[in-house]
């Protein structure tokens, strides 16, 4: 069974102090509950990564960072942070290739390609964002582009270092709207990626690789998308800012997991 994840993708919210008491609430909600298949994954502001990281050691919570550079492990690219400091500061996760970074930075598909070669180099494990715009949904041409972001993220890549990526579908038209993919199409553009991975690779690695939904995810939206055959869990920004809300999100994706 592909283990299941919640990721909290804060982007530029909190302070340090602000970014520990939430988590600290997130694991106190958790308990004691050991690791189980769904997988718990704080994704703060670049400067709180240590912080969060070290308070979720021997927790049932990870952390990712939200970025990083593209081109080496250190040396002069002024104002970057590398894969190998990430994990340094504790965290297991990148996400890359977010929608905000395509739009407001110009992060184009060949730079987001060469970000998921340095995660997977380094040992950091990224999630691959992908998504089409609402001008490219209402042209029918959503396959076309998610296909395309996903081919040239992956390019090179053999398949024993694919099958460590998440991959995260979060249409742009979804991101902070409060307008969400229903279910089922979001069902429909994920058994696409896995059929798309199926043909790149083969079924075994397609089967293998996460693919998470994002977009207006809620507590009372989750369960909807966990049903769905394709769906491996969300990936939450606004809704996961709160400890409480986020709990409840994760709580809906554990009660739907055991069916
Ligand atoms: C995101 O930041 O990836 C996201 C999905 O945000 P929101 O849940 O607020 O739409």
């Amino acid at each position: 069974m592909r283990p299941l994840y919640c990721v909290a993708n804060w982007k530029m919210n909190k302070t340090i102090q602000d970014s520990v008491n939430t988590t600290v609430g997130i694991i106190e909600g958790l308990g004691d509950e050991s690791e189980q298949n769904v997988h718990v994954v704080i994704a703060p502001q670049f400067l709180a990564v240590a912080a969060v990281s070290q308070r979720c050691q021997n927790t049932v919570v990870h952390t990712a960072a939200q970025n990083l550079c593209a081109e080496a492990a250190s040396g002069a690219y002024t104002g970057e942070v590398s894969a190998e400091m990430i994990l340094d500061a504790g965290a297991k996760y990148v996400i890359v290739g977010h929608s905000e970074r395509r739009t407001y930075y110009a992060e184009e598909d060949f730079r987001v390609g060469k970000k998921v070669a340095r995660a997977l180099e380094s040992g950091l494990v990224p999630i691959l964002c992908v998504g089409e715009t609402l001008e490219e949904r209402e042209r029918g041409l959503e396959e076309e582009r998610v296909g395309s972001q996903i081919k040239i993220a992956l390019y090179g890549l053999e398949a024993a270092k694919v099958e460590k990526i998440i991959i995260a579908y979060e249409p742009v038209w979804a991101i902070g709207t409060g307008k969400s993919a229903n279910a089922a199409d979001a069902q429909k553009m994920h058994q696409f990626i896995r059929s798309l991975l199926t043909r790149l690779y083969d079924e075994a690695t397609a089967t293998k690789i996460s693919i998470l939904y994002g977009g207006s995810v809620k507590p009372d939206t989750t369960a909807s998308y966990i049903e769905q055959p394709d769906i491996d869990g969300v990936l939450v920004g606004g809704a996961s800012l709160e400890s409480d809300s986020f709990l409840k999100i994760i709580e809906a994706v554990k009660e739907s997991a055991q069916g």
